[in-house]
């Protein structure tokens, strides 16, 4: 399975809390901003993640491919 690093662009989220429930080990509320951020570690993808960027009705979650450099 491949590993991404989750970004959310705080400005486009509207805090509808999806995210969070959907994927709580990844997403929380940041107090300071009153929007979603992600961890800033690498995960594996799952369906439950792909499924939750693609739902964001802010379109505002991004999953970066971690380059394998192991071959
Ligand atoms: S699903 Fe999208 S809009 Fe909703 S809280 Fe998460 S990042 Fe924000």
């Amino acid at each position: 399975m491949s590993k991404v690093t989750v970004e959310v662009d705080s400005y486009r989220c509207r805090w509808c809390e999806a995210c969070v429930e959907m994927c709580p080990d990844i997403f929380y509320h940041d107090e300071s901003s009153g929007h979603a951020a992600a961890n800033s570690d690498a995960v594996e993808i799952t369906n439950d993640l792909q499924t939750t960027a693609t739902m964001c009705p802010s379109r505002c979650i991004e999953l970066l491919e971690i380059e394998d450099r192991s071959q």
